[in-house]
């Protein structure tokens, strides 16, 4: 027989204050609720409340996973580190990657994901081309040491996670299961309450080729991201949009005093022109030791990942570098520095003539300057950020600025540790080959904080039906008497319709009871009062819209179940 929680036996130790070291409405308001606990830096408990939520974000990803034909399993947290050093990750990956010995003196590692040991599970045992595809997958924490554990669950070290792994004969049907998680996924986002948009990802460390991650819309989110209309949705970082360039003033080249600050917005200023219409350089030193200018559209700025692709781990130069290459911090360009300096330009600048770019010496800028014919580029790379503004790569329609919180991500793998690990089928025309693969994580834990993120209000959390702890307060004001027995009598009828339902049995203050609820944010309130129970009614208060409305004690419960069931999705 199921009962409902007494808010007496509850375990969930609110807190009347902010916890100083909260910054994000998601941690402040989980510490607060009595949801989750540190136990060190990047370590949380999980509490009965968060438990129960999290619970069922795991079983909104089972029920995904099994209808389209993924399987659970389980596999131990701690892998051997030889399985690591076959794919070639023990030595790539850094000091995120916990490693320990055993006491035999044998390595091992706590898996910050598991492609090894599921490739390691099946290499010997899924031979045949007849036995694919096979998705398998698991949800389990991960560690990762991460440098900056923070925001609670959002970056923890050790955290929930849900991993997938496809195994495919054919790239087309790589493709396939790709496309079903990628779905499936969009799915979980929506069941869960969240919104989310699915964007165009760099493939990061775990590689592969096509990628995408599933970014909850939150302006806490640590992506900063563009989006259109017309679906398109890309991470700053991989977005390769259309930049509008405006050239520079006057087509002849001229040294000018520019006695302003050696920022572009006090030089557009300076000018009278639009921040478009100035280039901006960056002078950086590449992971090789050539120096090089990056110039670019004076209003974008240059994107790190993108600079990494092209010249590998990069520093920016200090003053002693530039000094030595000619270059004049707050006055830089191509015009005047040393010839050993690679000049390389955004593509977005490459039919532009006339340039207004710094003079390398202080106070003086030159415009009119023209590439090919005032001096040279030496290569057109894509390397500017994408921002709000710029032009979709996909309909032309200005894009929207937003940020997110990644809460999954898709990829198409191939046959990357496939082929490291020697996991081969026998296929159709007798040939062994690598598989293909795919592997596709949720942030379970974290899913739970931007859940948090993106459903609240000054007073607390507003669960969606779908993950909250429980789906039903109930809040008599009195504890004894004609009140207790009628919330009493609600609440076991309610249970009894199949609702989760926590009764607030404490002797508190109306206030405190209100105050609590709020911030544990139930969905639906319903509050027993004496002048209530007098008249036959209770009052109902809707979480997320405030409304309160009196509802006839006898028609409260299927009142309620018909609201809770239509939100369970
Ligand atoms: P991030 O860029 O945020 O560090 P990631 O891209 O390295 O994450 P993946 O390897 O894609 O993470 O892992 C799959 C999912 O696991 C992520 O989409 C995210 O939801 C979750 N996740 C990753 N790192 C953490 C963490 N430190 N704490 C909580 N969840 C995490
Ligand atoms: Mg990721």
């Amino acid at each position: 027989m199921k009962n409902y929680m007494k808010m007496s036996q509850l375990y969930a130790p609110t807190l009347k204050e902010d916890p100083s070291e909260a910054e994000l409405a998601s941690h402040r308001l989980l510490l607060r609720a009595g949801m989750i606990r540190k136990t060190a830096a990047g370590l949380y408990s999980y509490l009965p409340l968060a438990w129960r939520s999290l619970l069922k974000i795991e079983n909104v990803i089972r029920e995904e996973m099994d209808a389209i034909g993924a399987q659970e399993i389980l596999v131990p947290m701690v892998v051997p580190g030889e399985i690591w050093q076959e794919s070639g990750r023990w030595d790539v990956y850094g000091p995120e990657l916990l490693r320990l010995k055993d006491r035999h003196g044998r390595d091992f590692v706590v898996g910050p994901t598991h492609e090894e040991t599921f490739v390691d599970l099946v290499r010997n045992e899924l031979r045949s081309y007849k036995q694919l595809p096979v998705t398998l997958y698991q949800i389990q924490d991960k560690f990762r040491d991460e440098m900056r554990p923070r925001f609670g669950l959002m970056r923890g070290r050790e955290f929930i996670m849900k991993d997938a792994y496809s195994f495919d004969a054919t790239v087309e049907g790589m493709q396939k299961s790709y496309d079903e998680q990628k779905a499936a996924y969009a799915r979980i986002c929506e069941r869960c309450g969240l919104r989310a948009l699915p964007v165009v990802a760099d493939s990061g460390q775990i590689g592969g080729d096509t990628s995408v991650e599933y970014m909850a819309l939150a302006d806490a989110g640590e992506a900063e991201l563009v989006w259109c209309d017309c679906d398109y949705a890309a991470d700053v970082e991989a977005a390769c949009v259309g930049i509008e360039v405006e050239e520079g003033p006057g087509t002849t080249c001229e040294r000018i005093e520019t006695p302003c600050e050696g920022s572009i917005a006090s030089l557009a200023q300076f000018m009278g022109i639009s921040e478009k219409a100035c280039r901006k350089s960056f002078a950086i030193i590449a992971e090789d030791g050539t120096p090089v200018l990056c110039l670019l559209p004076g209003d974008h700025e240059l994107n790190e990942v993108k600079a990494e692709h092209a010249f590998g781990h990069y520093d920016v130069m200090d003053e002693e570098q530039m000094a030595k290459y000619g270059l004049v911090k707050g006055y830089m360009g191509p015009i005047g520095a040393d010839e050993r300096v690679r000049v390389v330009a955004d593509t977005s600048l490459r039919d532009s003539k006339s340039w207004l770019v710094g003079a390398n010496e202080a106070g003086y800028h030159i415009k009119g300057a023209c590439p090919g014919r005032d001096f040279t580029v030496n290569e057109w790379i894509d390397l500017a950020s994408a921002k709000e503004g710029d032009a979709c790569p996909h309909c032309g329609k200005p894009l929207h600025g937003a940020r997110g919180i990644e809460v999954s991500q898709v990829f198409q793998l191939g046959t990357k540790y496939s082929d490291a690990m020697g996991a081969t089928f026998m296929d159709e025309d007798g040939v062994e080959k690598p598989f293909q693969m795919g592997c596709y994580g949720i942030g379970v834990s974290r899913t739970l904080a931007a859940v948090v993120e993106q459903h609240h209000d000054e007073h607390g959390i507003i669960f969606p039906v779908c993950v909250a702890p429980f789906e039903v307060e109930v809040v008599p004001l009195d504890i004894k008497g004609e009140v207790w027995e009628a919330a009493d009598r609600i609440a076991n009828e309610l249970v009894d319709a199949g609702i989760e339902v926590v009764v607030d049995n404490r002797k508190e203050r109306p206030g405190v009871k209100f105050n609590d609820a709020d911030l544990m944010g139930f969905p639906y309130q319903v509050v027993c009062g004496k002048r209530g129970i007098k008249d036959g009614t209770v009052e109902v208060k809707e979480r997320a819209t405030g409304q309160r409305e009196d509802v006839a004690i006898a028609d409260v419960v299927p009142y309620l179940a018909e609201k809770v069931i239509a939100q369970r999705k």
